[in-house]
């Protein structure tokens, strides 16, 4: 838990979110811009900031992200699906906690 990153607020419930999934160690919900008809985060409850700073500790966190990707994607209704991580200021990254963006479905 970092004090002022915005995805552990929506983590630990201060902030509310669409929440379209949770477990012990993730959590998913739409994204608040959407940029596609389906667009949600995959956020891990850890706090890391970027794909950048993950290693080998991250790799079983990082494998169930990516599985759960396409399982929600078909929950939500899409067929095909295209995910996306930012990563750092120079790749488009504004929320510093790691987080895989899914979208589908056409423009928003
Ligand atoms: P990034 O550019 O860091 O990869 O993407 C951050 C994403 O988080 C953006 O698509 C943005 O719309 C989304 N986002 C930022 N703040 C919030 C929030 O408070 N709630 C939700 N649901 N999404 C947010
Ligand atoms: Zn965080």
């Amino acid at each position: 838990m970092s004090e002022d990153c915005i995805f552990c607020k929506i983590v630990s419930g201060v902030i509310p979110a669409k929440k379209i999934y949770e477990d012990d160690d993730i959590i998913a919900f739409n994204d608040i811009k959407p940029m596609s008809k389906v667009h949600f985060l995959l956020v891990p409850k850890l706090h890391v900031e970027t794909l950048k700073d993950c290693d080998l500790t991250h790799q079983m966190l990082l494998g169930k992200l990516l599985l759960l990707a396409p399982k929600l994607a078909v929950e939500q209704g899409l067929q095909g699906f295209k995910t996306l991580i930012n990563t750092g200021r120079e790749g488009g990254q504004e929320v510093f906690h790691l987080h895989v963006h899914t979208f589908g479905g056409g423009a928003a």
